[in-house]
């Protein structure tokens, strides 16, 4: 079989879901790779490099998608992209699956078989192929590099001939794995790192990487994720105001703000009011992750970076991976890859598309003409 990987259609998207590297493991597995023309330059791989490694490059998206059984991309595919939907195809990518009507409907009735990266489970086994988690790694880094970049100061600490320095404090809110990347970049910059969650069983790993886990000042305990499968809930209106009332008190002193905080299927919890954005310091810079969910800064505009009249920078860019397509291409590509190895169980170039697999199944939206999703929860952990 043929797997194929166009250029992403989807304006200022740098990313590419196949490189040179990850189409040489796919042609082991036994496929022949394909890849449109210029599909990989913005992530630096020119079509040189994909021919050098085998991989046939094709002019065109329309012959790109006529003539591969499996096509492997980035973004969800847009409407002329869900054109070339047949029943003998199968798509890879991510699809936005609970808020994509037209592109699920679409797959349905040309039968195609969909396989959402975003749908992967979250268990041991598929940490190879978990996208959401390898692209949230790169966006924390990302985003303390984008507060660099905007923060007029060092980050570390100095005693110079010119004068003493103190290290930058930075405040990340949220430890999931967006968070702990931005932890793990904000405290080897020698900046000072607290960070918070709402789960307390990320303590551990705050502290393990240098930072140090903000507590309130609450009687019951901070809520217990492991209820939730790892992931928060929405906090109790008591724990918020103390969460709320921690955030003010830190808010004079912090320079740098990341917010990564989400709760599954809602909107980003406000946290980061404007009293607070208004008692920081001239200069100091907030880098909202959450952007793309409503923001967990108030003021955050998606995509833009705006100054308050207070002088502070707050960046709601949404597209962090993106600014850094060459190692984003190359996690996501390994992550395609992994797929394609549970997909190819002979390593014959033949996918046997088993739903009694846990991963295949939570991932796959379209199957035979049918809608599959939501799936069923998986049975192994
Ligand atoms: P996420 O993007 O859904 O949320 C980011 C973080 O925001 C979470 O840690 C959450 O607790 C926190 N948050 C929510 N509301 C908050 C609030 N009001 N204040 C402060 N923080 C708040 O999370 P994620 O990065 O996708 O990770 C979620 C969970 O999944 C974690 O437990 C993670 O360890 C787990 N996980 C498991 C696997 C695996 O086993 N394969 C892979 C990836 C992640």
């Amino acid at each position: 079989m043929k797997l194929g990987t166009p250029k992403e259609s989807f304006a200022g998207e740098a990313r590419v879901a196949m490189t040179p590297e990850s189409a040489k493991q796919l042609q082991k597995l036994g496929y022949d790779c394909a890849i449109e023309s210029g599909a990989g330059l913005a992530a630096g791989f020119s079509d040189t490099t994909y021919s050098d490694a085998g991989v046939e490059v094709v002019e065109t998206a329309a012959a790109l998608w006529a003539t591969s059984d499996i096509i492997a991309k980035v973004r969800q595919p847009d409407a002329t992209e869900l054109e070339h939907l047949t029943k003998e195809k199968t798509l890879i990518s991510f699809f936005n699956p609970a808020g994509n009507e037209e592109g699920m409907e679409a797959a349905k009735t040309k039968g195609a078989n969909v396989i959402a990266m975003e749908m992967v489970p979250r268990i041991s086994r598929a940490q190879k192929m978990d996208a959401l988690s390898s692209m949230a790694n790169i966006a924390g880094y990302r985003a303390v590099i984008e507060a660099g970049n905007n923060f007029g100061r060092f980050f570390t600490g100095q005693i110079t001939a010119a004068g003493k320095v103190p290290p930058a404090k930075v405040l990340v809110v949220g430890a999931g794995v967006a968070g702990l990347a931005a932890i793990g970049t904000s405290t080897s910059l020698g900046a000072v790192t607290y960070a918070f969650d709402v789960r307390p069983e990320v303590a551990e790993q705050v502290e393990s990487m240098g930072a140090e886990f903000v507590y309130l000042d609450f009687e019951e305990e901070q809520q217990d994720g492991a209820a939730t499968g790892g992931y928060a809930s929405v906090s109790s209106p008591e724990f918020r105001e103390a969460q709320l009332a921690k955030f003010r008190e830190l808010a004079p002193e912090i320079d740098i703000v990341i917010t990564t905080a989400l709760i599954p299927n809602r909107p980003a919890p406000k946290l980061w009011l404007e009293d607070m954005i208004a008692a920081m310091k001239p200069g100091s810079v907030i880098v909202d992750l959450a952007a793309e969910r409503g923001g967990n800064a108030e003021g955050t505009v998606a995509d833009e970076k705006v100054v308050t009249e207070n002088g502070v920078t707050i960046i709601g860019y949404t597209d962090f991976p993106s600014r850094m397509a060459a190692q984003s291409s190359s996690l996501y590509a390994t992550n395609i890859r992994h797929m394609m190895t549970d997909l190819t169980p002979e390593k014959d170039g033949q996918v046997v598309h088993n739903m009694e697999d846990d991963v295949i199944r939570g991932a796959t939206v379209t199957h035979q003409g049918e809608i599959t999703f939501p799936p069923p929860p998986p049975k192994v952990q």
